[in-house]
């Protein structure tokens, strides 16, 4: 899996504390860039946070190219709605004599459940073949392709949802492959906007105190270690 940060709003916390205090503010929005200028954001956007002054964090957004990740994978990325989405399609893009794939390490740890695997795919990777070579269309043949399938996609979220997308996503009940391609993403967003992205993560981490009741996994002090340090 490849997970790159490929653009971002210019000084994201400077744009969400000026969208903040535009609210709270007499002065024209010149005058008030001129005096967030400089400042140190920590308090004020720490103040915010605790609100719940949630929709001013719409205004600074992250794009994310993502490489290699699965098509079941994709299809849990998918769903959250208020994100912009373009992936590599498989109407218009052919594959050759094999495509890529994801292998859970369920998987690759067991020796027969690899072999069945790999004998599958290859099984796959032939009947793709065959159908597109004798002329069937590959939006047709992408039929017989298997949820391992690699693809790529690029994500735009917003910071207000990628803190959502996170509380969901970066969680141990979240499956293993979103799980890993949320904290990459995660790291890259803390490195850009620290303070918003400070205590984001699953609920052990963000809130204070697990959110998920008695699907918890019972660890959130090692949670809480892996999302300070990540
Ligand atoms: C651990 C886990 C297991 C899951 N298992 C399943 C499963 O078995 N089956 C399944 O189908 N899905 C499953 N999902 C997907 C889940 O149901 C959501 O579709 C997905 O997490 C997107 O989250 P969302 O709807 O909160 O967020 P987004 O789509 O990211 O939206 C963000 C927020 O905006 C608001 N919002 C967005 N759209 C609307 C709307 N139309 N109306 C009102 N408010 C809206 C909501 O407050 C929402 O929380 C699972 C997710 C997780 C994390």
């Amino acid at each position: 899996m490849n997970v790159n940060l490929l653009n971002f709003t210019p000084e994201p916390e400077k744009t969400i504390v000026l969208a903040a205090k535009l609210c709270y503010s007499d002065s024209n929005i010149g005058e008030l860039e001129n005096k967030v200028k400089g400042l140190s954001y920590d308090k004020f956007l720490g103040k915010i946070l605790n609100m719940g002054h949630l929709s001013v964090l719409e205004h600074a957004s992250f794009t994310f190219g993502i490489e290699g990740i699965s098509r079941a994978t994709s299809h849990q990325l998918v769903r959250h709605r208020l994100a912009s989405y373009s992936q590599q399609s498989q109407r218009y893009v052919k594959f050759g004599k094999e495509f890529e794939y994801v292998m859970p390490e369920t998987i690759a740890s067991n020796a027969d459940a690899k072999k069945d695997f790999v004998k599958t795919i290859k099984s796959i990777q032939s009947a793709y073949k065959k159908l597109v070579d004798i002329g069937i269309p590959a939006e047709d043949a992408r039929y017989v392709l298997p949820n391992a399938a690699a693809t790529k996609i690029i994500v735009t979220m917003n910071a207000r949802e990628l803190l959502h997308f996170f509380h969901l996503r970066c969680c141990e009940r979240a499956q293993w492959e979103i799980r890993d391609m949320a904290a990459r993403m995660l790291k890259l967003a803390r490195q850009k906007s620290p303070i918003i992205f400070s205590k984001a993560g699953p609920g052990c981490v963000s809130k204070g105190r697990c959110t998920e009741g008695e699907m918890t996994c019972g660890r959130p002090d090692e949670i809480r270690e892996k999302f300070r340090k990540l």
